[in-house]
């Protein structure tokens, strides 16, 4: 990595942060871009969904299409997860895509030792700047009533859920979405410069831990969704001229009249995400099982093709130091988007304006790589415990410089990683704080910052064979469920048989 004065740092480590609203020091560049004019033009309406076809006719414990998402090592997961939630989707996207009709089958089971009395659904896309519009909702066939408030859908269980017992819950919806880009949550929710970014645009059930629903609402600062892994079979009807890309692997293709007919099997996941473009041309390269497909418009192919590169390195780094890489495929997509770059299961959305950036696409793709592991595989609060997926992930990519280019550009990484804590003066608050504790920068600069200067002195204290044999056991030992910072303090106190608890107080617990 070259090196590079200390306002471009700061311009870099700000912009890294995933996720990571920038204000006040949002730079002129993260300015959204004009509006296409295809954009404000009146959508053709979306054609209906069909209820009969794929996947509502799929079994719900039929997995076996899941096979081809999985290398044949990770396949065995198949046989476990039995209490995992099952979605069948369909979403049908108008033309231009600024509205979405969609219909949802989720086979909810309680996995918890309470019963519950209702099932909380995340509707994001209505805080992420569209609509939200719930068209009938019913419970094992029979009509119910929901309560709906911004950005949550609340589905009352007229009989008690005991633990173990399964409710099919049916939901049709409307989404409208907005053309604006980069007002709202980074752009990762719209339509913009003929580019469709459709994150959380399904209602998505939350996680029921001790605390309860996990349904405050999301402190936008960080990421929004925290959900357990869960199947998803998405069907996807839309105009044929979008290239779409998604998260699992498309494994039927029934394509007609002007239209694209997709269905995804993507699972075990904790997320469903679709982009789409004319514009996006594919590069795809074949190491062994695993697919890595860079998309991008033709002027920045040479840079897409650099974004694969990093990407085959950094899962290929990261499968052998932590745990393999599940899925047969790997999707990289630019966005428009103030973020640097936005992690989904078995993609990554990166900013369209950091391609042109050679040294900062690098670090924005090995961090999103980073969240396959620190996130999707290991999942955390996101919003409760955000420095155990964002602080990993930084760390991750400062190990990967490491092992790829050496000590010297591990040290320019790290000289940025102390930039962004810098922007604090490198005051010592704690890494472990929920995001909406922190100030916007602050949350960079403590989250980004400081907290992979914490795994780095972990390492220090444990010694380096320790600390790698700890994070290697974590992930193994949490993959598909969900750590908590107790949970990585234990796992590391029993890796090196000794008392962390002072170093979690200098550095995490508040
Ligand atoms: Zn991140």
């Amino acid at each position: 990595m070259s090196k590079r004065l200390l306002p471009l740092f700061l311009f870099v480590s700000l912009l890294l942060a995933c996720n990571t609203l920038i204000t006040p020091f949002t730079p002129p560049t993260s300015t959204p871009k004009p509006l296409s004019s295809v954009a404000t033009s009146t959508p053709v309406p979306p054609p209906p969904v069909s209820q009969t076809e794929a996947p509502f006719n799929i079994g719900w414990d039929d997995r076996s299409l899941f096979r081809q998402n999985l290398t044949s090592s990770a396949q065995s997961i198949l046989e476990g997860l039995s209490g995992a939630s099952i979605y069948h989707i369909a979403f049908s996207i108008a033309d231009p895509p600024t509205r979405v009709s969609g219909v949802e089958e989720v086979r909810y089971t309680n996995q918890e030792t309470a019963v519950l009395t209702e099932v909380d659904f995340a509707v994001f896309s209505e805080i992420l700047g569209g609509r939200f519009l719930i068209n009938n909702v019913t419970l094992d066939n029979q009509p119910v009533t929901v309560t709906h408030q911004t950005g949550l859908m609340r589905l009352p269980l007229t009989t008690p859920l005991q633990p173990g017992d399964s409710v099919i819950i049916h939901v049709e919806f409307e989404v409208t979405v907005p053309a604006l880009g980069g007002d709202f949550y980074y752009g990762i929710f719209g339509y913009n410069d003929g580019i469709l970014s459709l994150a959380h645009a399904y209602p998505t059930i939350l996680v029921y831990n001790e605390q309860g629903w996990n349904n405050q609402t999301p402190d936008l600062d960080g990421d929004p969704l925290f959900s357990d892994t869960s199947f998803y079979f998405v069907f996807v009807d839309a105009p044929a001229d979008l290239v779409l890309v998604a998260s699992g692997t498309e494994v039927d293709l029934s394509d007609a009249a002007g239209r694209h007919r997709v269905l995804y099997a993507d699972g075990p996941a904790r997320d469903f995400y679709l982009a789409a473009s004319s514009s996006f041309v594919k590069q795809a390269e074949t190491i062994g099982e695993l697919t890595v497909n860079s998309y991008a418009p033709a002027s920045l192919s040479q840079y897409a093709q650099s974004a694969l590169k990093t990407a085959e390195a950094a899962i290929a780094d990261f499968s052998r130091r932590y745990a393999p890489y599940p899925y047969t495929e790997f999707d990289i997509v630019p966005i428009i988007t103030s973020a640097g770059g936005v992690e989904f299961p078995g993609l990554t959305s990166i900013a369209e304006n950091v391609y042109n950036e050679s040294d900062f696409l690098e670090i924005v793709v090995t961090h999103e790589v980073g969240h396959q592991w620190f996130y999707n595989l290991v999942g955390n609060a996101t919003q409760d415990q955000p420095w155990l997926d964002e602080s990993l992930a930084e760390f991750v990519t400062w190990q990967y410089y490491l092992d790829q280019h050496g000590t010297q550009e591990a040290q320019s990484y790290r000289d940025e990683m102390q930039s962004t804590w810098d922007m604090l003066n490198d005051e010592n608050i704690p890494i472990g704080l929920p995001v909406s504790a922190y100030t916007s920068d602050g949350y960079v600069a403590i989250i980004y910052g400081r907290g992979p200067f914490f795994l780095l002195a972990l390492r220090d204290q444990m010694g380096q064979e320790t600390f790698d044999r700890f994070i290697s056991n974590y992930t193994q030992r949490y993959e598909w469920a969900v750590a908590t910072t107790a949970d990585f303090k234990q796992g590391a106190e029993q890796t090196c048989a000794c008392d962390l608890t002072p170093l979690f107080d200098e550095w995490v617990n508040p």
